[in-house]
């Protein structure tokens, strides 16, 4: 059974402030914001990281990046601009095993995107 945070609150076992929601995909405000803006979008389907992703997943990919289109330019990041990452692994600072890009954006995020932990 997969039991990640994520599912539990696709699931409505865990509350959440959704942003946006669409058939595939869901949008929640981060619980621990780095940003003003700091949203997660993930697909409904478990998918545990991008490299779980399939040819057959593609059309999905899409639309979680559709989602981050939409949601940027409701949220009015557009013409300031704002920054999607997408952790994966150990490596990569993934510490929840469901697919999501992270959007974030309301301030001038620092020029790094690579902070080396010891
Ligand atoms: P990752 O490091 O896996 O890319 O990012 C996971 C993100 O999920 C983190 O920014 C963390 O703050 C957020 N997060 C973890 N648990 C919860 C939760 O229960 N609710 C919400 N809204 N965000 C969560």
């Amino acid at each position: 059974m997969i039991t990640d945070v994520f599912c539990k609150i696709l699931n409505k076992e865990l509350p959440a402030d959704i942003v946006a929601e669409d058939d595939n995909w869901l949008a929640i405000n981060d619980i621990n914001p780095q940003a003003p803006v700091h949203v997660l979008i993930m697909p409904k389907k478990h998918l545990t990281d991008v490299c779980a992703a399939t040819q057959d997943d593609a059309k999905l990919l899409g639309e979680l990046l559709m989602a981050a289109n939409k949601i940027a330019k409701k949220l009015g990041l557009e013409e300031k601009g704002f920054r999607l990452i997408i952790n994966h692994g150990e490596h990569g600072g993934q510490l929840v095993p469901h697919l999501h890009i992270h959007l974030l954006g309301g301030k001038r995020l620092g020029p790094k995107i690579i902070a080396e932990s010891k």
